[in-house]
């Protein structure tokens, strides 16, 4: 645990430097030393610091200068600071912790006491780092899919908004591709819903592999999926529609219960032409378009045309 900790130990005195690198050593922690604030400095924004041991006054930055652009800074990670300082009136100790420092040590300190506040920051540090992690638990448990892990619909809804937004602001198309399995029903009446749960995974890790890096699939609804494919005018939204059908078919899907033949039906509406529409009416168009699709026998790809968006 110590180990994943890297502590800086910023002083321009040489004895102090060693004294601090010596309470450190045995702890096994990862230790960089600076004898410079400006040096300082530039180790904190490389990020890997969780502990910093930064003497008051120091060429370059001061100690307190560099607790105020740490605080600013908003890194991501909490960075634990103990300003070293000679100064013990109540008033600097105020001004340090009041620009941003977390503890304060007097010299001369002794090596014990030095050591027990690092340790005491290091509990904070990994408490931050626990919470974090939780954070980004929860936060994808609540945008994802938990039985095909794309994007679920209000996520992927969100995201919509957010590049029909963009596309507007840029200048640049934006289309929409609305996937749904064929006879989806039957593979549920054949095989059982679990098998169709199976399906419904696979087919969203085909949609997911299939297209390119930058775009996003989510599950609309039921057997219902939906990509967003920034920057594509209608041929490329059919290009990339076409390689997401021919993914999906491309070989039977393997389920406990027996495989299964799996096609998709495509409807797709770029916004080339009318960069202004909303979000709803770009899932108008590709839904009917999709529509379409299912019409004219399935397994195929229809790009929205003037028709579908009235
Ligand atoms: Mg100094």
């Amino acid at each position: 645990m110590c180990g994943a900790v890297k502590i800086l130990i910023a002083d321009d005195e040489l004895v102090s430097r060693h004294l601090m690198k010596a309470a450190l050593r045995d702890m096994g922690y990862d230790v960089v030393v600076v004898d410079n604030g400006q040096d300082a400095w530039e180790v904190l924004q490389e990020g890997e610091a969780r502990i910093a041991l930064i003497d008051w006054v120091m060429p370059g930055l001061d100690g307190i200068e560099i607790c105020r652009r740490v605080r600013e800074a908003g890194m991501l990670g909490y960075v634990y600071v103990i300003v070293v300082t000679g100064r013990d009136q109540t008033e600097d100790v105020v001004a340090a912790l009041d620009a941003g420092a977390d503890d304060c040590v007097t010299k001369p300190f002794r090596p014990e006491e030095l050591s027990a506040r690092v340790r005491t920051g290091i509990r904070i540090v990994m408490l931050e780092r626990a919470l974090r992690e939780t954070q980004d638990e929860l936060r994808l448990i609540a945008t994802r899919d938990e039985l095909t892990k794309v994007w679920n619909r209000p996520a992927i809804l969100r995201l919509l908004e957010g590049e029909v937004n963009r596309s507007r602001r840029e200048y640049k198309p934006f289309a929409i591709a609305l996937v749904d399995i064929d006879h989806f029903k039957q593979v549920n009446d054949r095989l059982g819903h679990l098998a169709g749960d199976v399906v419904l995974a696979e087919v969203a890790s085909r949609l997911t592999s299939a297209c390119r890096s930058y775009d996003r699939v989510g599950r609309y609804g039921g057997e219902e999926m939906v990509v967003l494919m920034p920057g594509c005018e209608s041929d490329a939204a059919f290009d990339v529609s076409e390689r997401l059908r021919c993914a999906v078919s491309a070989c039977d899907i393997l389920t406990p219960e027996g495989a299964a033949s799996v096609t998709v039906s495509v409807g797709a509406a770029s916004n080339q032409d009318r960069l202004n529409v909303s979000s709803t009416v770009m899932v108008r168009a590709a839904d009917r378009a999709l529509y379409e699709s299912k019409g004219n026998g399935r397994n195929r790809v229809t790009i929205a045309t003037l028709a579908h968006w009235e």
